[in-house]
């Protein structure tokens, strides 16, 4: 049995010959009739048969081998039958970008040596690592591969770039070390990622350069073994002119803020004043039929900085709505009521379907008296003279629905979904249609979702009308009845006025104003001077510009409290601004009521009866 061994091993040897995927042969060095050392094959395994390197006759016959090597290795080769040292090298073969691994061994002594040969195609691990340190050579793409515990374990040359260390002293690092403490959440999501799912989502974050300096990578880690390799494209160009658009735009609505409320001032005086005119010119004549005229184009204008006003607190988000529950008739009555000139205008037909109960809202009033407004008066304004318009509202149990269905003009449904972004326009629609400033609708929208609501627009296309459907959030009917509508202006007996505002036209047009209602008026230009004219005119009631100079209104107001003998003074605070916290220190201040510019002539009626019953 033991005998059997060394055959069996053999056998074994044998079949691990024949099966190898290494081409290996047998040769017997000779010499040939040139004295030169030359081979002839005595064996070759299965794959080496396979390449056809056998030549014509089958193994075993003594003929040279077709080797896919050329001279110089014959050369190596004849060293190894000499010398009997082993051959080990990579050697190319005569195709394009095909590698050899070459081993050679002497079998037998140097007079009739015997040469065992062992070749291996390693063309694919060559490509592959010739790849390899191309990625290690290209300069527009980082890569990085980080070892098990997260250090860098290797990185190209586009890195090195980026980052400006080198590679001996970026290798060892860890991505900590190397990333600004902010961005360490970002970091920590991606590692998550990559643990749980082989690869993260590109993201973007900053990174630290050699020098601290900051710079902007957008980052690709992908698992590979027990490795992360990750790519990163440097993107702070990128980030600084997407930073330098963010500031103009910024500035952009700095500017458009400030443009309103420029826009603004003027307008009041330029009302009251024209309410003054109107009141004293003959009714039906030329001068007040040019009036009248001059009255519409100004109430347009208004409406427009109003919108841009609006638009400007909204971007910066300081608009905040106060809401309370009302009856949502109230608001649609309010709203058609300021569009019903502009519907009567166009001889639109105006059909409204209410449920038969009230239905409830909870909402600011004039905010969303301004988003049903905004609506019907576009229904106005886009469709031909004659059209029809029908306003309807449907009570589910938990939400209101209210339509405003116009059979205008329509809108092409690849322009309905931008409607609603902030100056955008149909431009179709401009040559026949007055425009505005793109801004109703992006106000809407920004309105009603202030509501908890949602709007949208569905149209035919274009001649075909449209659709504008608002969502509200429904709200029980208030526990006691109706809620006191909004205070209705009050006929109200002469009273002592003191008008204070630095803005000299501002102050005659309102003090005139006040007298054509028959009331008797003073008038001061600063804080200082208001005060004064209190003491000595004893008002009723003061309106007070809050930014005077000299002393503000803020301070005149405070100073008119602290004295005994004027507490009885209504005091009415006139400002640009009308958040909550300007409302607050206007109260702070001893104000009765705060009144948003400009002063029109019906909010100085309302102003003066709230003041003067407070
Ligand atoms: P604008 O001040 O231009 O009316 P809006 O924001 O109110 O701004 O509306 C944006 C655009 O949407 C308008 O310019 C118009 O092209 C289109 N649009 C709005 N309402 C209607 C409507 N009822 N029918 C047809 N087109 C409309």
């Amino acid at each position: 049995m033991s005998n059997n061994k060394p055959e069996q091993v053999g056998r074994v040897f044998e079949r691990f010959f024949q099966e190898t995927d290494e081409a290996c042969c047998v040769l017997e060095a000779q010499v040939e009739a040139s004295g030169q050392l030359g081979f002839v094959l005595l064996e070759a395994n299965a794959s080496f048969r396979k390449h056809a390197w056998c030549g014509e006759t089958p193994p075993g016959h003594g003929r040279e081998p077709a080797l896919p090597l050329d001279e110089a290795w014959l050369e190596l080769l004849r060293e190894v039958a000499l010398s009997g040292c082993d051959l080990h090298a990579c050697l190319e073969g005569p195709e394009p970008e095909q590698w050899f691994e070459v081993r050679a061994f002497r079998a037998g002594d140097a007079a009739r040596p015997v040469v065992g040969l062992r070749l291996r195609d390693i063309s694919e691990q060559r490509r592959l690592v010739d790849r390899l340190q191309n990625l290690r050579r290209i300069t527009t793409v980082g890569v990085l591969f980080w070892g098990a515990e997260f250090g860098l374990v290797d990185a190209n040359e586009g890195f090195i770039q980026m980052s400006g260390f080198s590679r001996e002293e970026a290798i060892g690092k860890t991505w900590q070390e190397l990333t600004p403490e902010e961005f360490h959440p970002a970091s920590w999501n991606a590692v998550r990622q990559v643990l749980t799912r082989g690869e993260a989502t590109p993201y973007e974050k900053q990174y630290l350069r050699k020098d601290g300096s900051r710079w902007w990578g957008l980052f690709a880690p992908r698992k590979i073994g027990d490795q992360v390799m990750e790519f990163v494209l440097d993107v702070t160009q990128r980030r600084h002119a997407e930073a330098a658009l963010r500031e103009q735009d910024r500035r952009k609505d700095e500017f458009l803020a400030t443009l309103a409320h420029e826009l603004r001032n003027p307008l009041a005086p330029i009302k009251n004043g024209l309410h003054v005119l109107r009141l004293s010119t003959q009714a039906d004549s030329p001068a007040q039929r040019t009036l009248e005229i001059i009255d519409r184009q100004l109430n347009h204008l208004i409406r427009l900085v109003d919108d841009l006003l609006d638009v400007a607190r909204i971007t910066a988000g300081k608009v905040r709505v106060d809401k309370r529950v009302v009856p949502l008739r109230d608001i649609l009555t309010r709203s058609l009521e300021a569009t019903q000139a502009a519907i009567d205008a166009k001889q639109h037909r105006l059909t409204v379907e209410l449920p038969a109960d009230d239905v409830h809202v909870a909402a600011d009033v004039d905010r969303l008296t301004q988003v049903f407004s905004n609506l019907l008066s576009n229904a106005a304004k886009y469709t031909g003279a004659g059209g029809a318009i029908h306003l309807q509202v449907l009570a589910g149990e938990h939400q209101l629905d209210v339509t405003v269905q116009d059979s205008g003009i329509g809108i092409p449904a690849e322009h309905q979904a931008g409607v609603f972004e902030l100056f955008s326009q149909v431009r179709d629609h401009q040559p026949h249609f007055e425009g505005g400033l793109g801004i109703g609708l992006a106000l809407v929208q920004s309105l009603v979702r202030m509501h908890g609501g949602t709007v949208e627009v569905h149209s035919e296309g274009a001649g075909r009308g449209s659709t504008f459907r608002v969502r509200l959030p429904r709200a029980d009917a208030p526990a006691q009845g109706r809620p006191a509508d909004v205070a209705q202006p009050r006929e109200g007996a002469a009273r002592r006025i003191l008008v204070a505002d630095d803005n000299q036209d501002a102050a005659d047009t309102l003090a005139s104003l006040l007298r054509v209602e028959g009331h008797e008026v003073v008038t001061a230009s600063d804080g200082l001077e208001a005060v004064e004219r209190a003491r000595t005119f004893r008002p009723e009631v003061a309106f007070l510009d809050l930014g005077m100079p000299v002393m503000d209104g803020l301070e005149a107001a405070r100073r008119i409290r602290a004295a005994e003998e004027l507490a009885h003074i209504r005091l009415v605070a006139l400002t640009g601004w009308g958040q909550a916290s300007d409302r607050q220190r206007t109260r702070e201040a001893g104000f009765d009521l705060h009144v948003v510019k400009p002063l029109t002539p019906t909010a100085m009626q309302e102003a003066l009866a709230i003041a003067a019953h407070a």
